[in-house]
């Protein structure tokens, strides 16, 4: 697991209560309905961070993903790079400070195209450096990727998972950005596979110095990575702490069910079954009150109308009511805090 950087000032990238709706028609019949994929999400990466984002299937993980990659804009909220409105940055500079590793390489690999032009094009796309120094940048990506130069001229399909899931690697990384997105990037891949892949992702973060939101399914694979998590459920951070604490003690019913099915934590066991009761609500009519408590064993009236609040202790917090005695007097702590010093929630 990489450990907590120091904590710098500001935030390289930051969502400020961010929401995405999307207007959706079930049938030709229905009126089109609100489908809350981000629900008040506020959440900040510091420099050499590495947030692990867990959630199954449908929780509004991806979307998050690519409002952070500015492909998306949200319906209300803010999205910021280094405190600036990511709307008032040019798609260049995004691209030159926040790349993406996506879940699947062979579908986001071009496979017309060798290695030595995937990985040169976004230097191409964007204007970065002289077309003579290509060739040079790219085998030296390639050897801090572990692919050998012998590659340079191989089409995806004469690679193996492993090998092209470090072309989109070095594809990433031949911008030199800041921050990298992963979502899902071990998912698609062999278990032999994914722990080599881990750990050149490992490596790479303290080498270029990279900050990294790690988005997964795969709780054991968050944990081996990363040092702050977050677990996300029906479009909201229920759930946001150091990974040791969170590991070894969870707060929400939710993180803990998911915890307590994990018997042996191996990489690549995936999502656990939970044993959580009913299955995971429909997104376009999510129930009243806490969105969780169908699924909840700890469920009271209360959580079948009130939502609970976002609990907070330093950077901890949790919405489940069940916490509410302990930690209401420090909320309110810090929200008076935060209401005199219009800082945003910190994961
Ligand atoms: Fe369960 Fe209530 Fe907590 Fe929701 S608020 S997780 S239903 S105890």
């Amino acid at each position: 697991m990489v450990t907590d950087p120091p904590t710098t000032a500001h935030p390289v990238l930051e969502l400020r209560a961010v929401s995405k709706v999307y207007r959706v028609q079930t049938t030709m019949f229905n009126r089109p309905r609100d489908l809350r994929a981000v629900d008040d999400v506020s959440l900040q990466l510091h420099r050499g961070d590495v947030l692990g984002l867990v959630g199954e299937s449908g929780c509004g993980k991806s979307t998050l993903s690519r409002l952070l990659l500015g492909l998306e804009a949200p319906t209300s909220g803010e999205v910021l790079i280094d405190g600036k409105p990511m709307t008032g940055t040019s798609i260049r500079d995004r691209a030159r400070r926040i790349q993406p590793i996506f879940q699947d390489p062979y579908a986001s690999l071009n496979p017309r195209k060798t290695v030595a032009d995937i990985i040169a094009l976004p230097l191409r796309v964007h204007s970065i450096g002289e077309r003579s120094d290509d060739a040079k940048r790219v085998t030296e990506m390639m050897d801090r990727v572990g692919l050998p130069a012998r590659m340079l001229l191989n089409y995806p399909n004469q690679l193996s998972g492993g090998q092209r899931q470090r072309v989109a690697i070095a594809r990433a990384l031949v911008m030199r950005p800041e921050i990298i997105i992963c979502d899902e990037p071990t998912s698609a891949l062999d278990v032999s596979v994914q722990s080599q892949i881990l750990n050149l992702l490992m490596d790479l973060h303290d080498e270029f110095g990279l900050t990294y939101l790690f988005i997964s399914h795969d709780l054991s694979v968050v944990q081996h990575i990363a040092s702050r998590v977050a677990v996300m459920y029906l479009g909201r951070i229920i759930e946001a702490r150091k990974s040791t604490q969170l590991f070894a003690d969870p707060l929400h019913p939710y993180s803990k069910a998911l915890l307590d099915s994990v018997l042996t934590p191996e990489i690549g066991m995936g999502l656990p079954e939970t044993n959580l009761g009913a299955t995971f609500p429909n997104p376009i009519d999510p129930p009243p009150g806490c969105a969780f408590h169908p699924r909840c064993g700890h469920a009271m009236q209360r959580c079948h109308k009130e939502r609970p609040p976002t609990l907070r202790e330093g950077s901890d917090r949790v919405e489940c009511w069940l916490h509410d005695d302990l930690e209401a007097e420090q909320t309110r702590a810090v929200d008076a805090q935060r209401s005199t010093a219009a800082t945003p929630d910190t994961v």
